[in-house]
């Protein structure tokens, strides 16, 4: 509907002159980022119950795990705790002893699928196209739309205003004429603040800042950068090309192309079918033993294996990623001789890869990822080993089928009963599973 109007109006003002077509031609992106999401949205969850209950947000406060396991972590925390030089990511243990009256407040992955619905259903009242970037950040295409909401800057600071006003909680917009530097801006100072980085303003705005902030450039990448004498986003964007290339390949590319403020990504509405699967867990305690280890594991196959049967899709590629209690990531991957879609095949590939990569460091998170998803399906199996998956392909599906009808835990496998492995792992996803029946 919006679409029809969008693309009307912009008809009736192409006839109008060509200056005018001119400027409705500069592509305007808006990347909009909900500031603390999980703990501005329990703050709004809190108050919606209560008008007069505590807003976390106006104490020190965080998200994290269970406080009462040794290791839980900070997911998100309030202003007033950051002052506390408490990080996301860090240990409760620590940021308690930064922060002794620190409120600790355990995650709800179902209050945040709710809230992330309604922020990116507001998003699509005003934008033709929307695209969700993860649970609290978004890309919204606004070019053309000065006709309807008049001067893109001001309008972002209209959207950021309604939002607050309507659903409660703040957020930070990036403008610019890409997703890149829309991102990048959005990311400029916060909470409740709109951000230009246009080409124009990439020399003052963004070449300043270090490399570790630009998108894409992580950790090892900015270890070689380093060792390259490259200290700034100014100096990557002046970097030789070649150099970069030799040094970091492909990456080395796309991370030049991002300093200089080139991204031609194409905004779409569509989410992309899913060519990766993957789902990981967060422990609350230390993972000691293989036993353990291989039951969390079996657990993550079981949802992922659900979502690739789900796509009526088959995969070829199997990841594990592991991170030790010191936050070491270790990650292995395999190709697999034939596709499948099959939980025990997915698992059977995941055992060894975790034999593989694990050093017997006591363990924090574990992840199971599988990716090259197509609709295509081929065997290089033996005569015996298509039979057997064969016969697990059609067990998964009807175990599929039951689990859909009568809920997730009306089929378990046997090494679960009296575990205290949930039989299906996967954080967030198992909210959103939960949520999305609901409806
Ligand atoms: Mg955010």
């Amino acid at each position: 509907m919006i679409k029809n109007v969008f693309y009307e109006l912009q008809n009736i003002k192409c006839d109008s002159g060509k200056e005018e077509v001119d400027s409705m031609s500069k592509t305007i992106i808006y990347h909009i980022d909900v500031n603390s999401a999980f703990l501005s949205w329990q703050a709004c969850q809190d108050l919606s119950i209560d008008e007069k209950a505590l807003d976390i947000r106006t104490i020190p406060a965080v998200i994290g795990g269970n406080e009462q396991e040794r290791h839980g972590i900070v997911l998100a925390k309030s202003i007033p705790a950051k002052a506390y030089q408490i990080r996301t990511g860090e240990p409760l243990v620590n940021a308690r002893k930064k922060c002794p009256n620190l409120k600790v407040i355990p995650p709800d992955f179902s209050v945040y699928v709710e809230y992330s619905k309604a922020f990116i259903a507001l998003l699509q009242k005003h934008s033709p196209v929307v695209e969700q970037y993860s649970i609290d950040e978004a890309f919204c295409d606004m070019t053309g739309m000065e006709i309807l909401h008049g001067n893109p800057v001001d309008f972002a600071n209209t959207l950021r205003n309604e939002i607050r006003d309507t659903l409660g909680f703040t957020v930070n917009i990036g403008v610019s004429t890409n997703k890149l530097l829309a991102k990048m801006a959005s990311d400029f100072t916060k909470p409740d603040k709109v951000h230009t980085l246009f080409p124009e303003e990439v020399e003052k705005k963004l070449w300043p800042l270090p490399i570790e902030e630009l998108f894409y450039v992580g950790k090892s990448t900015s270890k070689k950068l380093h060792l390259l004498g490259i200290k700034t986003i100014g100096e990557l964007a002046h970097t030789d090309r070649t150099l970069l290339k030799s040094e970091l390949k492909k990456h080395g590319e796309v991370i030049h192309d991002y300093a200089n403020g080139i991204d031609n990504g194409v905004l779409t509405d569509h989410t992309e079918p899913n060519k990766g699967y993957g789902n990981s867990i967060t422990t609350h305690y230390d993972v000691t033993d293989r036993d353990t280890a291989l039951k969390i594991i079996l657990s993550l196959c079981e949802t992922v294996g659900a979502r690739i049967r789900a796509d009526g899709v088959y995969i070829s590629v199997v990841s594990v990623t592991l991170v030790d209690c010191e936050f070491h990531h270790v990650s292995r991957q395999m190709t697999l001789p034939s596709t499948t879609n099959v939980t025990e095949r997915i698992y059977e590939a995941a055992v060894s890869l975790f034999d593989e990569a694990w050093h017997k460091v006591p363990l924090r998170l574990l992840g199971v990822s599988t990716s090259h998803a197509s609709p295509d399906k081929y065997e290089q199996y033996n005569l015996f080993d298509m039979e057997k998956y064969e016969k697990l392909s059609n067990l998964n599906t009807a175990i599929d089928s039951i689990r859909s009808r009568y809920g997730e835990d009306s089929v378990k496998r046997a090494c679960f009963l009296n575990s205290e492995t949930d039989h299906m792992s996967g954080g967030l996803q198992k909210a959103k599973r939960n949520s999305e029946n609901k409806v």
